[in-house]
């Protein structure tokens, strides 16, 4: 395999932040994210676009303003998550709650007066709306039948997912909206990562499809899903290879049906994704004798990045020397420091022990982790082993670098114990 290297740090920066704010911690970069931003607002599209950030990725309140500032909307998957993004003060009309648990009667009356926007992902939600708010519109996430998730397990379309109204029920959709006089504003579909155009394409005409069943609908939102390259050896989503059939579609639906829809997208790994670095530091060495492993083990973990555990997914290690890099090469099985076997940062695409080629490491030495600005912070098994929540960096656009989440305290952790 391929040696790694670092993506926007550079050798001097990873040890100075190592040294002003103590390792593991996270740097996040802004010039990065403003990239990714502007890419995605290049997406292809016919009659307007609406950009929402899937803000379960990174849910960073300097992360958030961020995006709030460039024009960027919001994805909230629980009413926790609309609830910190609007105690920051983003404008409740940019924010579209699609979760998993429906808040009560009482917390949707209070959002949705607001001003966000429920997206109904069960008919169990769109009955709770419609009794709530009778006459008005809502937005529906379907699930249309298919699913193209990179593992099983981020696989959000097909009968085997949970997520959205079964595309089959369309009778029983109708039923609700009569009874509570609903019109459907947006159709959703969220079925999981891909970068095949060919997948996207389908996904944009089963949407489409139920653009055509419901003929109030004005916005089609697509969901997320663009899967990024982490390792060198991966292929990134090419948004204008992909957008354009997309763009096709809704103009030969507009030649059609004489109506123009409006495409919202939701990335949430596109937009951060690669915008985040996690520094951590080499605590030991061990191996297994002459036929087994040489083991580094750092002082990070599956309690800042869960990914390679749940999805046995893969993540560049960059060695940085201490003073310097040595400049030879060793094969080597990189280990967090939870007290569990599955606490592995080199699996097999799906989760197998391998070993990487990395630079010869030394007790003392710098391990810095890529891609890990998404699903690392929001998403890990926090607490494990009663190890602290780490830290925060943002390199800001002039360069500085400022602590954005501070490191968790014992007390803090065990704050709540009565
Ligand atoms: C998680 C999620 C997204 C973002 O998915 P990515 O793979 O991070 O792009 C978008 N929409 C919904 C409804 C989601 O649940």
């Amino acid at each position: 395999m391929k040696l790694e290297s670092l993506r926007f740090l550079n050798l001097v920066q990873v040890r100075k932040i190592a040294e002003e704010f103590g390792t593991p911690v996270f740097i996040y970069s802004e010039s990065e994210i403003l990239k990714r931003i502007e890419a995605a607002k290049s997406f292809p599209n016919a009659y307007g676009l609406i950009v929402r950030y899937a803000m379960k990725a990174n849910p960073n309140s300097n992360i958030l303003k961020i995006m709030l500032q460039n024009g960027i909307f919001l994805d909230a998957s629980s009413i926790y998550e609309v609830e910190r993004a609007l105690k920051i003060g983003y404008p409740a009309n940019k924010i579209l709650l699609t979760s998993q648990e429906p808040p009560n009667s009482e917390k949707l009356k209070e959002i949705v007066n607001q001003g966000v926007e429920f997206n109904a992902c069960s008919l169990h939600q769109l009955e709770l709306y419609g009794k709530n708010f009778p006459n008005t519109e809502i937005s529906i996430r379907f699930n249309p039948g298919l699913g193209s998730g990179h593992t099983k397990k981020t696989d959000v379309g097909g009968k085997e997912s949970s997520f959205g109204i079964w595309h089959e029920f369309i009778d029983k959709v109708k039923n609700l909206l009569q009874k509570y006089n609903l019109n459907v504003k947006r159709v959703h579909t969220h079925i999981g990562s891909g970068s095949d155009p060919e997948v996207w394409k389908a996904v944009a005409k089963y949407t489409l499809e139920f653009a055509e069943i419901f003929p109030t609908t004005q916005i089609v939102n697509l969901g997320g899903g663009y899967k990024v390259a982490r390792m060198s050896d991966e292929k990134s989503t090419d948004f204008q290879l992909i957008g354009e059939p997309v763009k096709q579609q809704f103009i030969e639906f507009f030649e059609k049906h004489g109506r123009k829809l409006q495409l919202e997208i939701e990335p949430g790994t596109a937009l951060i994704a690669n915008c985040g670095s996690l520094i951590s530091e080499i605590v030991d060495i061990v191996n297994t004798g002459e036929n087994g492993y040489t083991f580094v083990k750092l002082n990070t973990g599956m309690d800042a990045n869960t990914r390679p555990s749940l999805y046995g997914a893969r993540h560049p290690l960059v060695v940085i020397g201490r003073n310097e890099n040595q400049n030879h090469f060793q094969e080597y099985v990189v280990v967090g420091h939870c007290c569990e076997s599955g606490d592995l940062f080199t699996q097999k695409m799906g989760g197998e022990l391998e070993t990487r080629l990395l630079h010869k490491a030394e007790i003392g030495d710098y391990i810095v982790m890529e891609g890990v600005g998404a699903y690392c912070s929001g998403m890990s098994t926090k607490n494990y082993n009663s190890f602290p929540e780490t830290p925060e960096v943002l390199l800001e656009q002039n360069g500085k670098f400022r602590l954005i989440r501070k490191r968790q305290t014992l007390d803090q952790i065990i704050q709540n114990e009565v």
